[in-house]
């Protein structure tokens, strides 16, 4: 006979079961590795590269989902997690980063048939799935072209977001549309969005509760989209999308793989606001991309008008 739960617990996880069902998510698998990989091992979430990593103790009281029997989906067979190097026919080089042993919602979801961003928004509703909801002025769901080719993942709003409704419009986004000019695209051509749509009080990073309510719609905004290349504005989406702990550094610069969409992960603006220095780093990475967009890197004026 096989054991049942407390109740307690069994409602707790139909609840959350229930949640994700609303958010279009029906497939779930059990990460076996998982369950029996040493405490401390794993988290994903925004873990700043100079953090001691928090413990599965920590996030103890976190339903996990996988543990109730669901209704009949494939077995999805759990690829060990070592390093990978694709090579691309364009050969660029599409490094897969080894995942944070955990469980993990993204390989948790297919894509919802006939989603739309419209849909995306109104299942959001007027969220109160997390605690942000509470300090939040306004939810801040996202700005720029539906059907772009790139888009920009940012962690979470500001104040003057939180104020406007629309992502990068302070400081860091004034820097975000000169990044995005010095391509030689507007910001209107680019698809912009975070980790999460409300604000995190005192502009803190998003924390892991938060970000696990939120990240279902940015991968139904990412689905939908479909861009060919996303950038990563800082560690916390680059960690949030890739399910890694790492630092940003170990990665920032590389193309890596993004449920099949090309992944750039750089510095933040706000990052580049505090360290100018490293703006000719994310200058090299944006010129990465830009070759993969076609776009052409002009040599004078994008010295002249790269962000200064
Ligand atoms: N920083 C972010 O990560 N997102 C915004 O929208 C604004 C600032």
């Amino acid at each position: 006979m096989p054991e049942r739960l407390p109740a307690a617990i069994h409602e707790k996880l139909t609840q959350r079961l229930t949640y994700y069902q609303d958010l279009g998510i029906q497939l779930f698998y059990r990460n076996r590795e998982a369950a029996s990989a040493p405490s401390g091992a794993a988290i994903s979430g925004c873990a700043d590269a100079n953090v001691p990593l928090a413990t599965e103790a920590q996030f103890s009281n976190t339903t996990t989902p996988t543990e109730v029997p669901l209704p009949k989906t494939p077995t999805k067979t759990v690829i060990p997690a070592a390093p990978r190097v694709l090579t691309s026919p364009a050969t660029q080089k599409i490094a897969i980063l080894p995942k944070a042993p955990g469980t993990s919602l993204f390989d948790a979801v297919n894509k919802i048939p006939n989603d739309t961003l419209l849909k995306v928004r109104e299942d959001l509703g007027d969220c109160k799935r997390c605690k942000l909801h509470s300090t939040r002025k306004t939810i801040v769901f996202a700005d720029g072209n539906p059907k772009a080719e790139l888009v920009f993942v940012g962690e979470g709003p500001g104040h003057d977001e939180d104020v406007q409704g629309l992502p990068f419009v302070g400081r860091a986004g004034k820097l975000l549309n000169q990044m995005i000019e010095a391509m030689g695209l507007q910001r209107k051509d680019v698809y912009i969005c975070n980790v999460v749509k409300c604000r995190p009080p005192e502009n803190r990073l998003p924390e892991r509760d938060e970000i696990e309510c939120c990240s279902p719609f940015l991968l139904r905004q990412l689905d939908v989209i479909s861009p060919k290349v996303i950038v990563c504005l800082g560690a916390c989406s680059a960690q949030t999308l890739l399910q890694t702990n790492r630092g940003i550094s170990h990665f920032r610069g590389q193309w890596l793989d993004f449920r099949g969409h090309k992944l750039m992960a750089t510095y933040h603006p706000a990052y580049l606001l505090r360290n100018p220095a490293a703006k000719s780093e994310v200058w090299k990475d944006l010129q990465k991309v830009m070759a993969v967009l076609g776009l052409e890197v002009k040599r004078k004026s994008a010295e002249a008008s790269r962000p200064s």
